[in-house]
């Protein structure tokens, strides 16, 4: 028990005065939130005492765990230094200048893209919004004002803004507010266990998906295609993992008809794959990246937009001024806390421990799930991992909505001491980037524990 807080009076004012993102206000009215209290490593801890490990890293952030005392110092000594000026009206600050470089030293060349960009933001949702701007920018420049079309991808989260949620393939979000916002459309997405046809390899699977984007931009008409945008391994949608050979073959469709394409790594970049950027693990070539969360491990909001040369070239040179930005672009405390974190990341290796031994012990200790009676379909990539509960597995009959097994597992997920997120059928975790398998193992254990409690519950 937390003696500081006071539950029952905190749970009272949240319900009363706090609206909270993606929630039914009805249910905080009674039984109250649950108030987490403080954090360390692995662990958050609840004001009732209860100690939890985030699987889910807070919402795919803490990459590099709670309690780092250097990132806390450094967001103390700028704002002793600086807490904050614009980046408007040609003034700048050292933090900002210096994360710029140092995202540009770790992004790996790609031809014609190599990114020596950045655009701040304070969000992904902020990012993808600078994104579509900047892509109609693009066209805009070199003639071809035509080009507005975005294609995303069904189930894909690239955020809340009118664009952010436009841009997303979330039919929840598309049924309030009127959305998508005109010239954004959508193509399925590359979930193998769901649309594979039976007798169909998973590659050839992965082929057929890319197939959905050309038939799209052929349907649409290819000069009025500005860009394509998918997040390497789509995350809120359920950590789908597309197959190996998606990638190449979306690849070669959008450089076929010369239009853009976005990586959004809010999720998958610094380290959660096993490197610094997402598009690494897959091979492709973004001409801009998205990355928010992470770059400060959650600690203090910070996003942006990695500007391949291919556009910043056009912006830049052709540009006169551009007319965006946002009162935290570059701002001095968040960018000191991402070069504080970029460079605990580079000290402990969390990229390389994710694509090495760490990564392969946690895929290991994953895949073995699919013996439980409960569980099909279990897999990682790098440190972002999804299964599938199934009703009856011999017969492969999948549970009914209203069976909200997904809901079940994380209740008992949550009551084991564990955060995992359920999405539909689908459970996810995104545990941070600093377990050691003695935590992996830890978090195995609870998991199976939750399994078997659902199993018993549903049986
Ligand atoms: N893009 C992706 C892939 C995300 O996962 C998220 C958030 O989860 C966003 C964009 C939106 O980021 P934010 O919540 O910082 O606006």
């Amino acid at each position: 028990m937390n003696a500081s807080i006071d539950t029952a009076h905190i749970q009272a004012l949240d319900s009363a005065h706090f609206l909270h993102p993606f929630t039914d206000f009805k249910d905080l009215q009674g039984r109250g939130a649950r108030v987490i209290s403080h954090a360390d490593g692995i662990y958050v801890w609840d004001s009732e005492g209860h100690r939890i490990l985030d699987g889910m890293s807070g919402l795919w952030c803490v990459n590099a765990g709670y309690g780092r005392r250097e990132l806390a110092d450094a967001a103390h000594q700028q704002m002793m230094t600086l807490p904050y000026y614009n980046s408007f009206f040609q003034t700048t600050n050292v933090p900002a200048v210096q994360l710029a470089a140092k995202l540009a030293s770790l992004a790996p060349d790609v031809g014609d893209r190599s990114f020596q960009h950045v655009f701040y933001s304070s969000s992904g949702s902020e990012s993808n919004d600078s994104n579509v701007r900047m892509v109609r920018r693009y066209w805009d420049l070199l003639g071809q004002p035509q080009r507005k079309v975005i294609i995303s991808r069904l189930n894909a989260y690239h955020g809340s803004t009118m664009a952010g949620a436009s841009l997303g393939g979330m039919s929840g979000m598309h049924a309030q507010g009127d959305l998508p916002i005109p010239n954004i459309t959508h193509i399925g997405q590359p979930y193998f266990f769901e649309n594979g046809l039976p007798g169909e390899s998973a590659e050839e699977f992965g082929v057929r998906a890319a197939g959905w984007l050309e038939e799209k931009i052929l349907s649409v008409g290819p000069d009025k295609v500005a860009a394509f945008i998918a997040e390497p391994v789509q995350g809120a949608g359920g950590v789908i993992i597309p197959p190996d050979s998606y990638w190449p073959e979306i690849q070669r469709i959008v450089d076929k008809y010369g239009i853009l394409l976005i990586s959004d790594e809010v999720i998958c970049a610094f380290g959660r794959l096993g490197h610094w950027f997402g598009y690494e693990k897959f091979g492709y070539k973004p001409d801009l990246v998205t990355f928010a969360k992470a770059i400060t491990s959650g600690y203090i909001p910070l996003g942006g937009v990695m500007v391949g040369n291919r556009v910043a070239k056009v912006l830049i040179e052709q540009g006169g001024e551009f007319n965006h930005g946002y009162t935290y672009s570059g701002h001095p405390v968040a960018c000191a806390v991402g070069l504080a974190n970029v460079a605990l990341m580079e000290r402990e290796q969390l990229p390389q421990r994710v694509h090495g031994d760490i990564g392969a012990y946690f895929a290991q200790r994953f895949a073995e799930l699919n013996e439980h009676p409960l569980v099909t379909a279990a897999e990682t990539c790098g440190f972002v991992a999804g299964m599938v509960l199934i009703k009856d597995k011999r017969a492969g009959t999948r549970f009914a909505e209203q069976d909200a097994v997904g809901m079940v597992c994380r209740a008992h997920c949550f009551g084991s001491g564990l955060v995992m997120r359920a999405v539909g059928d689908r459970m996810i975790i995104a545990p941070p980037l600093t377990m050691s398998r003695a935590d992996i193992d830890e978090m195995m254990r609870l998991i199976y524990l939750a399994l078997d409690l659902t199993h018993a519950e549903l049986r």
